[in-house]
């Protein structure tokens, strides 16, 4: 059926990948270009002259005409300026293809159309990219033919971050330096680098074009901002892993198709909880590639669903009442030499540094659980976290019973003489016990999930980047390795210090351990007695980000400076004040224009009737009557509350830009659009169906 796909031909076509450069590149070049993805280092001038040079003809085999640096400023997706290859005109009239080694390794965007929170006074717009070469380069085709993409990094003209690779980057090595110093205190010689492991799932849903189009929310916010519920919901859980539409199937087919070309592993594919709810995956990769493939995936799948006359949605809750979407951000630590720092193991050995690990993890985690709550959110995650589905927005951790059950019996007795599944005492260790990675359970209500040899930190917004949480994993688990270091690089007997530290640390953050369920009210209480944060919005999660220890931390590791902390705190404040202030805008738009308008056509109508039946000699109207009272209070109540939005969104407006705005707009302006939103969503289930003016939640997700 169909035609035929070849993957392992089309796997990463059209990506400048390790086999290309072997290719292409002289021998003395791509050992020097080798060198410096594995080990860093800076890239000379002559040897980047040669790379480009290399690189521009194979894009120009694949058809590529242009070649841009694709970089990640604070806007959450990324950002591209193209350039052609071509050099100006000879004297014959003839132009050359062009790229040079300057060309490739830094670019000059116009920084000043990017959000910097204040690092970038106006007279110094000046911006630049930098290449990243550990993430390989590739040829993406689309609609404006094909097009070199380079992965790099943003900075200002004095250094400072204006992305999410930069800091990205600077946590892998923070990470990497003190994980390497873990592992020779348990006397590891081989390993000679250590990378976080990422493998996000991601989330989305797919709606038919022409009712998207009907919908202007949908249009400029990304999701709905009147809809009441279908009478069929997602109650019936028929759709989970249920056989994918034709039309469905067709477009995951292409999406496939087209990831595998760039690289992108894309994996696994299935249906969601919500009808219309799709996710994808890829197979895990180093976390700088995965969030720059996350980045390609978000994108592929927009481009493609157009292709399929649908539209994709990556917005964290496109439709109330139903399953919102998230993105479960899988994570690991592996050196270079195959070892996964979070594998349990087979022996006593492994077992111990596995406990060290897992207990420096649980107590970066308690430490800086409001970081990582801030690192997941956005203006749309708002309405998942905490609202009763997805994750609660408390950070806890679950371990599984067997795991828990281990760090009880060493907070309690100071020693684990047995596991629960595993049933041995190992012996060569003092008191700790075999484990068995297959022991855990799944639950799905936890944020932060041992899964077997990972954690899966599930609170991430679907449409979010992935950066900030991997940033955030990274370097509060660097700290907590470095933490552990300064203790046992100075301990007399390891053995001793190593067992005491690992109590010391469980014992001490045992708190944020949770195996429950996540979405309980009682869980919601307990966490205020075990004094376990619970940021319920990004307003007031931003802060998180410049608390003392937060700033100290990403300062010591080298990964933020306080200046940047505090230009990201500003450039959320804004991105959160913007968003609502186009959802508030479109609300007001929508009201004004199409509903209030649509229901005193529905009430003439109803008038009209009562008025020709009575004509007609009939005198029972009360059915009629009854109905045309309702909608008139109705009406009445969304004039109100739209004239109360108006005004409200005015004086949010007319602010000062900064933290006490976007306060106003959580606090004031979304109150008024729930206010709203309620009386509309009232009239929807009411109102005539030919005369609502929007397809209706019903048709938008039962009919794609
Ligand atoms: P699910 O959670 O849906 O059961 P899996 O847990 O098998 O699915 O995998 C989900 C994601 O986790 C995939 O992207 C997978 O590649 C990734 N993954 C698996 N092992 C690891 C690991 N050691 N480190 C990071 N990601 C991983
Ligand atoms: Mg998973």
């Amino acid at each position: 059926m169909g035609d035929y796909v070849n993957v392992a031909k089309i796997f990463g076509e059209n990506v400048f990948n390790d086999t290309v450069m072997q290719e292409r590149l002289p021998k003395k070049v791509y050992s020097k270009l080798k060198s410096i993805i594995e080990e860093g280092g800076e890239l000379d001038l002559a040897t980047a002259d040669v790379i480009a040079h290399e690189m521009k003809e194979w894009a120009i085999e694949k058809g590529a005409t242009h070649y841009t640096h694709w970089f990640q400023p604070l806007t959450g997706v990324t950002a591209e300026k193209h350039d052609a290859f071509l050099t100006a005109p000879l004297p014959s009239g003839k132009v050359l293809m062009s790229f040079s080694g300057k060309e490739l390794i830094k670019g000059e965007p116009d920084a000043s159309s990017f959000p910097s929170g204040g690092l970038r006074a106006t007279f110094e717009a000046r911006g630049y990219t930098a290449w990243d070469c550990t993430s390989p380069a590739f040829v993406r085709q689309d609609a404006a033919g094909a097009t070199l993409c380079i992965p790099t990094a943003f900075c200002s003209y004095t250094g400072e971050a204006l992305d999410q690779k930069t800091p990205l980057l600077r946590s892998m090595e923070a990470i990497n330096k003190q994980s390497l110093r873990l592992l020779k205190l348990f006397g590891n010689t081989t390993s000679r680098k250590v990378t976080p492991s990422v493998g996000p799932e991601q989330e989305y849903f797919l709606v038919d074009e022409e009712k998207f189009l009907q919908r202007k929310d949908l249009i400029y916010a990304g999701r709905t901002l009147f809809g009441a519920m279908p009478p069929k919901g997602q109650e019936m859980d028929d759709h989970y892993f249920g056989t994918i539409p034709q039309r469905i199937a067709a477009f995951m087919k292409d999406v496939n198709t087209e990831l595998w070309k760039l690289g992108v592993t894309a994996k696994t594919q299935h249906n969601e909880v919500a009808p219309a709810q799709h996710e994808l995956a890829p197979i895990y990769a180093e976390a700088n590639v995965a969030v720059d493939h996350n980045q390609v995936i978000m994108q592929t799948l927009k481009r493609v669903a157009c292709q399929h006359g649908m539209k994709c949605l990556l917005h964290e809750k496109p439709f109330a009442g139903v399953n919102g979407s998230g993105k479960h951000n899988n994570w690991s630590i592996t050196t270079d030499d195959g070892i996964n720092l979070l594998d349990p193991g087979k022996t006593p050995h492994e077992n111990v540094q596995f406990l060290l690990v897992l207990s420096c993890i649980i107590k970066a985690v308690d430490k800086h659980a409001g970081l990582l709550r801030e690192s997941a959110a956005d203006p749309g995650n708002d309405h998942r976290l905490g609202a009763n589905e997805a994750p609660p927005a408390i950070i806890s951790i679950f371990l599984g019973e067997q795991l828990e059950d281990v760090v009880e019996q060493l907070v309690n007795t100071g020693v684990a003489a047995s596991s629960i599944r595993g049933g041995k005492l190992s012996t060569g260790v003092k008191s700790l016990p075999t484990l068995n990675k297959d022991a855990t359970d799944r639950n799905r209500t936890s944020p932060f999930a041992f899964t077997g040899n990972k954690f899966e930190f599930r609170m991430v917004g679907s449409r979010d980047s992935i950066a900030a949480p991997n940033i955030v994993l990274n370097t509060i688990v660097a700290e907590a390795f470095s933490d552990a270091c300064d203790v046992l690089e100075s301990a007399e007997d390891f053995q001793e210090a190593v067992h005491d530290l690992i109590k010391k640390n469980f014992s001490d953050h045992q708190r944020v351990i949770f195996n429950g369920n996540g979405y309980s009210e009682e869980w919601v209480e307990e966490a205020v007695r075990r004094g376990l944060p619970n940021i319920r919005s990004m307003v007031d999660a931003i802060p998180e980000l410049v608390k003392e220890e937060s700033v100290s931390m990403f300062e010591k590791y080298g990964v933020f400076t306080k200046t940047e902390l505090e230009s990201r705190v500003e450039v959320k404040y804004e991105n959160y004040t913007k968003t609502i202030n186009i959802e508030a805008k479109t609300m007001i738009d929508m009201a004004s224009k199409q509903i209030v308008p649509a229901v005193i056509k529905y009430e003439k109508s109803l008038a009209d009737a009562i008025i020709s039946l009575k004509a007609a000699g009939l005198e029972e109207v009360s059915v009629q009557r009854e109905l045309l009272d309702e909608v008139c209070v109705l009406l009445k109540e969304t004039q109100e509350a739209l004239d109360a939005l108006v005004e409200i969104e005015a004086e949010a407006n007319a602010m000062e830009e900064g933290r006490e705005q976007a306060v106003f707009y959580h606090d004031r302006v979304m109150t008024a659009m729930e206010a709203l939103r309620a009386p509309v969503d009232k009239l929807e289930m009411i109102v005539d169906k030919e005369m609502w003016p929007m397809p209706s939640y019903g048709d938008l997700i039962f009919e794609v």
